[in-house]
């Protein structure tokens, strides 16, 4: 079959520079979802005792661990992290930051040459009585078998098709329970997405039949050109932190809030703590299970080494690796930052530093030595905390007159 559209290396137009992903963002949204990471995280923990999430983020990699700053926003850092995508908010965050930055680094690459990229979303229709380990199962190697045979060979020839990199996302529902579906990125030649949608739409309802999911020939596959880095998926709900752009979309699968009555792993995380769905904690632990081990993003063969990428780095590697552009800003003794992050405290640790710096870390320090010495029945030197356990009240008792140098040094 000859091609039916303009491929790489032809006339196919340019895209252009991709908006860059690290965007700003208000900055009281982004402190809420922190805190609602660190929670989620420290829940996570507690329905899986045995796994990485549960030491995530303890310990220093080496020395103490420090408190960095970027762009005026405070974080941990030289903690040795978990890395895992599936089971831990704080290290999926940053992980699907950096994958995020790669994929646009590898979007812009393509288009650079003059090739295009799509956008592909496959679902399947509602499916029940199912385990989710072979629901999830399934459905990986449905997602596998699309590009298999003579079929793709004729795609491939007809779209100018060099690679895909996917992902597999899952939400969970009351009415109908588990659903996975799949982003994927298409590194084509052509930029006329219509002249392919229905083949593809086609070959996934087949494709899917096979492995016993009923696929609407409507809903069950769309293909979105990528323009500047984004498509308008009016079925994603943003994610407080990231501009959103077709990289965010493989990457932050966890991460998405979930639409209507529908939950993300993560979602579960924060309605277990809101007891909102009763299930909601062996709902988790169902999932981890299931997803324990599999890769966040699948790159096919060939793609990386054509756009000139390394070997890809593991989740853990890319969670533990340190921003060489940020500012260390404290180190903090671990027994104390132990005591802290066991109370749930963190998220105001880092709040204190966003608005005073280091004299915030030093008041905040300060009053956890003294809350520490305390429960321990000790005398202290400084009794007068500036900072109390009110719900909701701990940043409004912050005195900028008062900071106490305890302990954090630069
Ligand atoms: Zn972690």
């Amino acid at each position: 079959m000859s091609r039916v559209c303009s491929a790489a290396g032809s006339a196919a137009p340019s895209l252009g520079p991709l908006t860059k992903s690290a965007t700003p963002v208000d900055p009281e949204r982004y402190r809420l979802a922190r805190r609602r990471r660190y929670e989620a995280q420290a829940t996570a923990a507690a329905l899986l005792p045995g796994e990485r999430v549960s030491r995530c983020g303890w310990r220093p990699i080496e020395g103490h661990i420090g408190i960095s700053c970027r762009d005026g926003r405070h974080y941990i850092s030289n903690a040795r992290v978990c890395g895992s995508v599936w089971t831990c908010p704080n290290c999926a965050s940053k992980v699907a930051t950096r994958r995020a930055d790669e994929l646009n680094a590898a979007v812009n690459s393509w288009t650079d040459q003059g090739g295009s990229v799509w956008l592909l979303t496959l679902t399947i229709d509602h499916v029940r009585k199912n385990t989710l380990e072979d629901l999830v199962k399934r459905f990986t190697e449905a997602m596998r078998k699309l590009w298999a045979g003579k079929w793709s060979a004729s795609w491939r020839s007809d779209s100018g098709q060099v690679g895909t990199v996917r992902n597999i996302e899952l939400t969970w529902g009351a009415t109908n329970g588990w659903h996975p579906h799949c982003h994927a990125l298409l590194f084509v030649g052509s930029d006329e997405v219509s002249c392919f949608e229905s083949r593809i739409k086609e070959r996934w309802q087949s494709v899917a039949a096979r492995f016993g999911f009923s696929v609407s020939l409507k809903r069950g596959a769309t293909l979105e050109l990528v323009t500047d880095g984004r498509v308008v998926s009016d079925y994603v709900n943003k994610d407080e932190t990231a501009t959103w752009g077709a990289a965010h979309e493989l990457t932050w699968a966890n991460i998405k809030t979930a639409r209507g009555q529908r939950f993300t792993p993560f979602a579960l995380l924060a309605a277990c703590d809101l007891s909102e769905v009763s299930a909601a904690p062996a709902l988790f632990q169902e999932y981890a299970d299931a997803f324990k081990g599999r890769r966040q993003l699948y790159w096919s063969k060939g793609l990386r080494d054509r756009l000139g990428f390394n070997a890809e780095l593991t989740d853990e590697d890319v969670a533990n690796a340190q921003d060489g552009q940020a500012e260390f800003v404290a180190a903090v003794d671990t027994s104390i930052f132990c005591w802290i992050k066991a109370r749930g405290f963190l998220p105001d640790l880092l709040d204190a530093a966003d608005d005073f710096g280091l004299n915030g870390i030093n008041a905040f320090l300060g009053w956890a030595y003294e809350r520490r010495a305390i429960a321990a029945g000790q005398t202290h030197p400084r009794l007068s905390g500036v900072w109390s356990e009110g719900s909701g009240e701990r940043s409004e008792h912050l005195d900028r007159q008062r900071t106490p140098a305890v302990f954090a040094y630069a």
